[in-house]
């Protein structure tokens, strides 16, 4: 009989949660708002209600289920599956989410930072299944980071290691929301590519960019692939930034593959060509020819997928 485990994709705005099989295919899912102002208690039973609903519809008791896997925004305690903290989920300070879901479904359940369950489900169901050496970019509101070196995720002592995000690409650049400057976060998540083009339209206020109703980041990248200078300058400078990290990872990690996701991948060969084009200035010679860069195919449902994974994982 094939394994299931259910899959938590837990988001500030909306929380997707499937039953997924061992192959990665999703049975069922459903999307639930998230209602953080609710406080973590409602949300949590939400969540275990949902849980509920969607293993009564596909006619599947709570037995048949390995395990539950919840993909959190912020620093998690992997071992207690509790939430350290998390910027999107402000109460959530030393929440012991695990247990409290385990409490209300009778199902053991296992939490993980959620850009380490990107890269989880990479591992598990990705273009480049069980490779023991690859990196996880996440680019999205924020930039996520994971690592798996020799088979293993990469947690550190703490279990905090691994934020890709935040190493600094521009010594004195923009603020980042952790207090430093000049993060990757910084200069290529969704929100500094708003920014930065805020930033620009005094200078360009004829752009394409400011044409459309709402400025997001998907504008800007469809401006540049129109050729609008503004836009291409901000495209370069996304593309610059992670080179420069990725060179950097390279480095530290020796990883055979580098997966980037998150919505903003979706600008695709914007993004991967750049980076790629960029990336030998920044990496040493022998290290050429030793690792990829690559979108991730997962998109669509790499969250749940993803979340499925890390009961996968520690059950492997
Ligand atoms: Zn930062």
């Amino acid at each position: 009989m094939t394994r299931l485990v259910i899959g938590i994709d837990l988001g500030g705005t909306e929380t997707k949660i499937g039953i997924v099989e061992e192959s990665g295919r999703i049975i069922d899912k459903s999307i639930i708002p998230t209602k953080v102002f609710e406080g973590r208690v409602a949300v949590v039973t939400r969540i275990s209600e949902a849980i509920k609903e969607l293993l009564m519809n596909s006619g599947l008791s709570q037995d048949s289920i390995e395990g539950v896997g919840v993909g959190s925004p912020g620093s998690i305690d992997h071992d207690s599956g509790m939430v350290l903290f998390s910027p999107n989920l402000p109460d959530w300070t030393g929440f012991e989410l695990a247990s409290m879901l385990r409490t209300l479904t009778g199902i053991r359940t296992f939490v993980e930072n959620d850009a380490n369950s990107f890269i989880l489900g990479e591992w598990a169901f990705g273009r480049f299944k069980g490779c023991e050496h690859m990196i996880g970019v996440t680019l999205g509101t924020g930039v996520g980071g994971g690592v798996i070196t020799h088979g293993k995720l990469m947690t550190g002592k703490n279990g905090y290691g691994g934020e890709l995000g935040h190493v600094i690409v521009q010594p004195g650049g923009p603020l980042c929301g952790c207090g430093s400057h000049g993060c990757l976060e910084s200069l290529a998540s969704a929100t500094a590519v708003v920014n930065m083009a805020r930033e620009y339209s005094k200078r360009f206020s004829r752009s394409l960019m400011y044409q459309s109703a709402q400025l997001t980041a998907k504008v800007v990248f469809d401006s540049a692939r129109e050729g609008d200078l503004a836009a291409t300058m901000i495209v370069e400078r996304v593309t610059d930034s992670l080179a420069i990290a990725i060179g950097n990872y390279v480095h530290v990690f020796n990883p055979e593959h580098i997966i980037i996701g998150g919505g903003m991948s979706r600008a695709g060969d914007l993004l991967i060509d750049g980076i790629r084009r960029k990336l030998p200035r920044y990496v040493m010679p022998s290290f050429n020819d030793t690792f990829h860069v690559s979108l991730s195919e997962l998109v669509e449902n790499a969250g749940i997928t993803g979340a499925a994974s890390i009961v996968f994982y520690r059950h492997s």
